[in-house]
C-alpha cells in the first residue's frame, strides 16, 4: 500500500510482535494449571504468587513447544539461551519482575511465507522467538473504588515472536498473522485464539517517502484483538503519521491504543523516556542448555506444515496455488478435502465443491468442517453421483442443499426425490418428439438455417424432463432429429 500525500507518495514499514500463549497443562516455572477460564486465583502456586524463598523450576514441555514452533518457522534453535529478569512494578506482577529472555533467546532468525491474493507469496523474516512468563490480570471494572487481581495467568508460558520490519501493507500484516496462527495450530503449540487473548499482537508502524532508505519513527499499537482490527489500526495509524508529517509535525515514538468504537488509534504512553527494565540474568535459573539429539528428535516428529501441504496439494491434486492455500489454512479443512478427493479422477471438482459450495453453506450457518451437516463421506458420495452420470451438476446443487438441511446422504435423496438423471434414450426421444411436435414453426426456422435456435430446443427438452435428462445425450439426439 502506498499512501498518496499532499507532497508525494509514502510507504509503510511494519513490524509485528506476537505473544502466543503456549499450550501446556502447567505454567512455565510452576506446576499450577494454565487452563483458561477458571475461578479467579484458583490456579496459583507459591511460585506464581512470589512467596519469599520460592524457586522457579522450568517446565520441559514448554521448552519443547518453543523448539517446535522455532522449527515450524524454519529458525535456528539456540543450544544455549538465558532467562533474564525484566524489572518493573505493577500490582499484577507479584515478583516485581517478569522472567523473560533478552540477549539470548531460544530461537532466532526464522521466516514466514505469506499467501497473498492471486496465489502470490511473500517472505518475511522473523527476528526471534523467546519464552517468558505472563503477568496476572488487573480487574478494574467490578467495584467503584477497588481494583482486583487475578493471578491465574501469572506465570503462564508465552512465546514472543518478533518480525523484521519487512511488512509493507495492512494486507501483508493480516497474511503474516494468518500464516503464523496456522503454523501454531498445526503444531498444537498455541490455540491462536485472538479474541480470548491466547494470541496477542502489537503492531509497530512507521512511514517513509517512497525511495527513502532510512526508517521513520515508529509507533507501537498495543494488543489489538483480531486480525481485521490489526489491519484497520495499521491503515489508520499510517495515514495519521503522513498527515502529521505533511502538516509540519513530527511523529513521536510512543505506545498507542486501538479504539474499536472510534476506529482510531490514540496515545497511551510516550516511549521517549523508555523504561529502564534493568535486565539481568535470573540468578535462580541456570542457562537453558539443549541437547542437539533432543532437537533432532522433535524435528523428526514434526507434522506436515501449511506450506508443504500447499505444495503437495498443487502437485498431487493439480490445484491452483490459491485454492491450495485456502484449503490448508486449517488442518481440519485440509483433511476434509483429502477425504473427499481420495481416489477421485477429478480432484479439482472436489476442491471446487469444498471451497465454493461447502464453505459457502458453512459460512451461512456459522459452522465449520468440524461440525458440518455434510460429512466428507457424504460429499464424496455426491461427487460420485456426478462423476458416474447419475445426476447432472445442476441437480447436484439441489441435492447438496437438501444434504445441508437434513444431513442425509446424496444417494438416498436422489432415490427419494426421483432425481436420477435420464440416460434412457427412449425417454429422451419421447421428450424431443413432443417438443418438436409442439413447435413445428421453430423446427422449420431451424431447418432453414436459424441454427442459433438449438440452445432453445435443448432448454425445452431439459424442462420437459424436469432437468433430469443427460445434457450430452440430449445434445446428440436432438442434433440428429433436427437435421431431419
Ligand atoms: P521494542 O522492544 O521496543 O518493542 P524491538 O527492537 O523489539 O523493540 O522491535 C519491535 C518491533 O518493531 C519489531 O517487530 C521490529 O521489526 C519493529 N520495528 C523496528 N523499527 C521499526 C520502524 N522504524 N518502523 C516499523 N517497525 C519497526
Ligand atoms: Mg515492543
Amino acid at each position: 500500500m502506498i499512501i498518496e500525500g499532499k507532497t508525494g507518495n509514502w510507504e509503510l514499514v511494519i513490524g509485528l510482535e506476537v505473544h502466543a500463549q503456549v499450550v501446556s497443562n502447567a505454567k512455565l516455572f510452576s506446576g499450577s494449571s494454565a487452563a483458561f477460564g477458571a475461578e479467579p486465583n484458583t490456579q496459583v502456586s507459591f511460585v506464581d504468587a512470589a512467596f519469599p524463598g520460592m524457586l522457579p523450576v522450568i517446565n520441559a514441555f514448554c521448552v519443547e513447544q518453543a523448539i517446535k514452533t522455532g522449527l515450524g518457522i524454519e529458525a535456528t534453535i539456540n543450544e544455549v539461551s538465558v532467562f533474564d529478569r525484566k524489572n518493573y512494578f505493577y500490582a499484577d506482577l507479584p515478583q516485581g519482575y517478569q522472567i523473560s529472555q533478552f540477549t539470548r533467546p531460544i530461537v532466532s532468525g526464522g521466516r514466514l511465507v505469506l499467501d497473498m491474493p492471486g496465489g502470490k507469496t511473500r517472505e518475511i523474516g522473523v527476528t526471534r522467538l523467546h519464552m517468558e512468563q505472563d503477568a496476572g490480570k488487573s480487574i478494574h471494572d467490578q467495584h467503584p473504588s477497588k481494583s482486583y487481581i487475578d493471578l491465574n495467568r501469572s506465570g503462564v508460558c508465552l512465546m514472543e515472536i518478533v518480525s523484521e520490519p519487512e511488512i509493507r501493507t495492512p494486507e501483508e500484516a493480516g497474511a503474516y498473522l494468518k500464516k503464523l496462527r496456522a503454523i501454531l495450530r498445526y503444531l498444537g503449540t498455541c490455540d491462536g485464539n485472538m479474541e480470548e487473548g491466547s494470541m496477542r499482537c502489537d503492531a509497530n508502524v512507521s512511514v517513509r517517502r517512497v525511495g527513502a532508505t532510512e526508517f521513520g519513527t515508529r509507533c507501537e499499537i498495543k494488543n489489538v484483538n483480531s486480525i481485521r482490527y490489526v489491519m484497520q489500526a495499521i491503515e489508520y495509524e499510517a495515514t495519521r503519521q503522513v498527515e502529521l508529517i505533511e502538516d509540519g509535525g513530527t511523529v513521536k515514538q510512543e505506545t498507542r491504543l486501538w479504539d474499536v468504537s472510534k476506529g482510531m488509534t490514540r496515545s497511551m504512553r510516550s516511549k521517549e523516556h523508555a523504561h529502564d527494565y534493568r535486565y539481568f540474568p535470573d540468578p535462580d535459573l541456570l542457562p537453558l542448555v539443549l541437547d542437539p539429539k533432543e532437537i533432532a528428535r522433535i524435528k523428526a516428529a514434526m507434522p506436515e506444515l501449511p506450506d508443504a501441504k500447499k505444495a503437495r496439494f498443487v502437485d498431487q491434486y493439480k490445484l491452483s496455488p490459491y485454492d491450495a492455500s485456502v484449503l490448508v489454512a486449517e488442518q481440519e479443512q485440509a483433511a476434509f478435502f483429502e477425504e473427499v478427493a481420495k481416489g477421485r479422477k477429478d480432484p479439482k471438482l472436489a476442491a471446487n465443491w469444498v471451497i465454493v459450495e461447502l464453505f459457502g453453506a458453512l459460512n451461512k450457518l456459522g459452522k465449520d468442517v468440524t461440525n458440518s451437516p455434510v460429512s466428507a463421506k457424504n460429499l464424496a458420495g455426491l461427487l460420485d453421483l456426478i462423476e458416474n452420470d447419475t445426476i447432472s451438476g445442476r441437480i447436484a446443487k439441489d441435492v447438496f442443499q437438501i444434504m445441508v438441511e437434513t444431513g442425509k446422504d446424496a444417494a438416498s435423496i436422489v432415490e427419494e426425490k426421483g432425481l436420477r438423471q435420464v440416460t434412457d434414450t427412449s425417454a429422451i426421444d419421447a421428450a424431443i418428439a413432443k417438443v418438436m411436435a409442439e413447435n413445428e414453426a421453430k423446427v422449420a426456422e431451424y431447418r432453414s438455417g436459424k441454427v442459433t435456435l438449438f440452445g432453445w430446443f435443448v432448454g425445452q427438452v431439459m424442462k420437459g424432463t424436469g432437468g433430469k435428462a443427460n445434457p450430452a445425450k440430449v445434445n446428440e439426439i436432438l442434433k440428429a432429429k433436427l437435421a431431419g
